[in-house]
């Protein structure tokens, strides 16, 4: 039996589920399909969402992004947005309340959800999709929609539809993250009070870090430079990465570490994404070795967990009716067809390389309506990462409040198009960005965050 809905969202992660929900609340009849076993995508892995507050200190991301945070506030899931002189904005979440609240917004919602659900195959006529098939738990399973929105990180539905789609040569690398118990912040601090030549970032960061910052509740470290050079003479580092990035938790004692990297993966390509898999657990063993032995703070730390699947930086994107390119950082643009705001920086783990570079972006930019519009499929939107952005930019898009604030504007972009009876395409946006501002979301700067609400 083939169901239909009026709209389907592929992927159930920060693009997909405001996507979803923002077109349910609407009144569209609306299926979201999951590959994996919960709601989330890469902010299941813990890390924190980054892009609410720009550099300026506006508040850039509201409606259900923001609210998302609220209802994990209230739940004592985050300790909301703190601010970062390399991030421009913290919300540490934890990641386990950040699926349930997922599930009781989407249930409230009245989102169809379903997990287990892994994207097989996609019908087109017309250069519209028409159906999609979906693997769930072993048995095919078939759904029509009138829109289909693409929220997948990789654009699996986009590509498997023929829609345009651009993949740089180069692509920024995939890792796997993990958490870390029982690390002595007291010893570490005690360190770096001693040491602070350790937070000195490289040159490719045009900004620094200051001692003030990690005495926070909320904050991501960048260093460690020494101790890797040490085990390096030792025979017992062989990462590609010159510094050891982590990030604290809620809980005493917690962190998150950002630090393994497989270089030349490829997470559209299946052989791919094996390789990395492997190549980063083996990086967690090496890199768990190492701080027990060599960082301070970290003598009696245990690994407490692994993210659930090697996270993507970048693979495919769409080519949209516009494309969001390097000319917007030259005034900070915020066009009249801004339907949502890109706060962080331009933040780009440079490929088949051991560096990162941030170049800081001082003022939230715009993206422009048609970047979230398939050039070529009809009754095509994405959200999230898979967004048409170009590589030169895309590495300040691709935070997570960021997607969610392009999850919203495609889902309140559906519902439009349905109830006007028109393409995607045709939407009018005037309308849209209206409709956006009723429901709280912010598409100009000039709102300050109070950081001590
Ligand atoms: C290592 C790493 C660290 C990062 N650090 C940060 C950070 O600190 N803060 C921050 O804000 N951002 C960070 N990012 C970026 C951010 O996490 C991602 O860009 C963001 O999650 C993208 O959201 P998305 O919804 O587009 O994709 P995803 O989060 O990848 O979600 C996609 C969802 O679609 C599902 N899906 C995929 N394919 C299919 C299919 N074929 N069928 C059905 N379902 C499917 C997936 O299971 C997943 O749930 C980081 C990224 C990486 C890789």
């Amino acid at each position: 039996m083939t169901k239909t809905y009026d709209l389907i969202v592929v992927g159930g992660g920060p693009g997909g589920l405001p996507a979803a929900i923002a077109a349910a609340r609407a009144g569209l009849k609306t299926l979201l399909v999951e590959r994996s076993a919960a709601l989330g995508g890469l902010a299941n892995s813990g890390l924190p969402l980054l892009g609410f507050v720009d550099r300026a200190g506006d508040h850039v991301v509201g409606g259900i992004p923001q609210e998302f945070v609220d209802r994990l506030s209230q739940l004592g899931g985050t300790m909301g947005h703190y601010p970062c002189p390399v991030h421009n904005s913290l919300t540490i979440i934890n990641p386990h309340w950040f699926r349930i609240v997922s599930f009781e917004m989407c249930r409230e919602a009245g989102v169809d959800v379903l997990l287990y659900a892994e994207l097989m195959d996609v019908k087109t006529e017309n250069d519209r999709i028409t159906e999609i098939t979906a693997l769930c738990r072993g048995e095919v399973r078939s759904f029509r929609a009138s829109v289909f929105i693409d929220a997948t990180g990789d654009a699996c539905l986009a590509t498997r539809a023929g829609a345009l789609c651009q993949k740089a040569e180069k692509l920024q690398p995939p890792s796997l993250t993990f958490t870390i118990g029982n690390v002595n912040k007291e010893r570490f601090r005690a360190y770096l009070k001693q040491h602070p030549e350790t937070a000195k970032l490289p040159d490719t960061y045009g900004m620094e870090q200051n001692m003030a910052q990690f005495d926070a509740k909320a904050f991501v470290f960048t260093g460690f430079g020494e101790f890797i050079a040490k085990a390096k003479e030792n025979g017992d580092y062989s990462l590609p990465r010159d510094r050891i990035i982590f990030m604290t938790l809620g809980e005493p004692g917690q962190v998150l570490i950002n630090t393994t990297r497989a270089n030349g993966v490829d997470t559209s390509d299946y052989e791919s994404v094996l390789q990395g898999e492997f190549e980063c657990h083996n990086q967690i063993k090496e890199l768990m070795l190492f701080f027990k032995k060599y960082a301070p703070g970290f003598e009696d730390c245990y690994l407490a967990s692994i993210s659930p699947c090697l996270g993507s930086r970048e693979s495919w994107r769409i080519v949209g009716q516009k494309t969001l390119t390097a000319d917007c950082l030259t005034d900070y643009a915020t066009p009249e067809d801004t339907v949502t705001l890109a706060g962080y920086n331009v933040d780009v783990h440079v490929p088949h390389s051991n560096k990162l570079s941030i170049q800081p972006v001082e003022h939230a930019v715009g993206i422009p309506y048609g970047c979230l519009v398939s050039k070529n499929i009809h009754n095509l939107l994405v959200a999230g990462r898979c967004a048409s952005i170009d590589s030169s930019i895309y590495g300040l898009t691709r935070v997570m409040a960021t997607c969610m604030g392009m999850g919203e504007a495609a889902g309140t972009a559906a519902a439009l198009a349905l109830q006007t009876k028109r393409d995607p395409k045709d939407v009018d946006i005037t309308a849209l960005r209206e409709t956006l501002l009723e429901n709280n979301a912010i598409l100009t700067t000039g709102k300050k965050w109070n950081y001590t609400e």
